[in-house]
């Protein structure tokens, strides 16, 4: 249709550095550019690309090139219709930089508690983690929007009477739903996203747990060090930080052991120096505060009152948990555990699944099955059993453990298992229930 505006959709393209990669970023985004355009049009979304170890700059300096999310809804585009964004990226291979123990030894002789850990992003560890976690409902695509848009306003200096946020983001819903790895993920994401504007990120991580759970008067100490250092990070305008708060709810507690009168006064100073350190913080472009709580109902109402996205996490839907079982299956395949078989994507399941309802309701003709069908609906039968035991992500990246475990355990040996018959085995399924 002439007469429709063109719409260009920015896909964002994440180039992966060798560690040893000395070339200039600049040079490697436009080789980047051109082997695209010569290869890849229309692109596919989400997708890894290949072949582009032929040219010897690429292949000495970089060790992948994915291109990631976008907005567009298409599963494949066209580059007239793209704006390609090119982030090249070199994690960093250390993870923990930094501690903040809780001051001197613990009195009864209790260990020091690690109140707070610092590491530099984008990291090694982290790599793949984003894509390993999966919601339904687009979340994480809609959080680190919103976030981007948050740092574009105060990139554009919007002025604070007009427009206000705090940069607090809190994710909060049933254990073990990757809350926290959620937002070392969108750390690691951003890190890479606004790599082009600062040089340097960082992620401070505070374990509320510990920082409040014990001697108020030292924690307040330790508050007030942590903040400083934060502030000292942040000072540094190419430097941008996300300051990771664990178990906010702990906050809570914090101060109603104070109202109970066990210990009047010191825990209320806590929770107020760190509300207070917070507010400062709102000032400064270049930082952003995560938490995450497991019970939204116990948290400080004067923190939710500060956060500017408070989203819900929920124990994963059947077809998350499909999606969760078949990375899990895909890893063991590609890791030679498991004998090669193709394991269908989530939207193949379903079509499946609806063409088998469709069939048994037309007629009761015999259904051609083949093993690939086959293996989707076994695989989403058993997602539905999770689903109806309301497993979480954490149990269910569990699963193939205990199942292999179980077979390990009467000898069948695993380079000749097909992923079919491991999960028609009803020992497996026994697990599961
Ligand atoms: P929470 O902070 O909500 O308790 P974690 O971030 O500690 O959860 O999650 C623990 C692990 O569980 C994660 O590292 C991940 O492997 C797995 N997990 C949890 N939720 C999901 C999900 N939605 N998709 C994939 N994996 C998940």
């Amino acid at each position: 249709d002439e007469s429709k505006p063109d719409v260009i959709w920015t896909v964002h393209v994440e180039v992966r550095l060798s560690t040893k990669s000395r070339r200039r970023v600049d040079v490697i985004q436009d080789l980047v550019r051109v082997f695209i355009a010569e290869n890849y049009d229309p692109i596919s979304l989400p997708s890894v690309l290949e072949g582009w170890e032929a040219n010897p700059t690429l292949a000495s300096s970089v060790e992948q090139i994915a291109i990631s999310e976008s907005a567009c809804p298409s599963r494949a585009l066209y580059l007239k219709d793209v704006s390609l964004e090119i982030h090249a990226y070199q994690p960093n291979e250390t993870d923990a930089v930094e501690e903040y123990a809780n001051g001197t030894a613990g009195r009864d002789g209790e260990e020091n508690v690690l109140a707070a850990s610092v590491c530099e992003l984008p990291c090694r560890a982290w790599e793949g983690l984003w894509d390993g976690l999966i919601y339904a409902d687009n979340i994480k695509l809609k959080l680190l929007d919103y976030i981007h848009a948050t740092l574009v306003l105060s990139d554009a200096n919007v002025d604070f009477n007009l427009v206000t946020w705090n940069r607090v983001v809190l994710l909060h819903g049933p254990p073990g739903t990757g809350k926290t790895s959620l937002c070392r993920a969108l750390a690691q994401k951003l890190s890479i996203r606004l790599s082009h504007r600062y040089s340097q990120s960082r992620l401070l991580e505070i374990n509320s747990h510990s920082l409040f759970s014990r001697w108020f008067s030292e924690s307040g100490k330790l508050v007030q060090r942590l903040f400083n250092s934060i502030m000292e990070m942040v000072e540094d305008e190419d430097c941008f930080v996300v300051v990771l708060i664990d178990e906010v709810e702990s906050l809570t507690a914090a101060r109603a052991g104070a109202m109970a009168g066990t210990e009047p006064s010191d825990g209320l100073r806590v929770v107020n120096a760190l509300l207070t350190q917070l507010d400062k913080l709102r000032y400064q472009k270049n930082v952003l505060v995560m938490s995450t709580s497991n019970l939204a109902k116990a948290i400080d109402s004067a923190f939710v009152d500060r956060a500017d996205i408070i989203q819900y996490v929920d124990l994963p839907p059947r077809e998350a948990i499909y999606e969760i079982l078949r990375s899990s299956l895909c890893e063991f395949v590609k890791k030679g555990i498991l004998q090669e078989t193709k394991v269908p994507a989530l939207h193949l399941a379903l079509y499946y699944e609806d063409s088998v309802k469709h069939r048994r309701g037309a007629s009761s003709d015999a259904m051609l099955s083949h093993p690939e069908q086959d293996l989707a609906l076994t695989l989403l039968a058993l997602a539905g059993k999770c689903r109806a035991q309301q497993l979480s992500g954490r149990a269910l990246r569990r699963l193939p453990v205990l199942a292999l475990a179980r077979y390990i355990g009467i000898g069948v040996s695993t380079s000749s298992t097909s992923a079919t018959s491991g999960l028609n085995n009803s020992r497996f399924q026994t697990d599961i229930r």
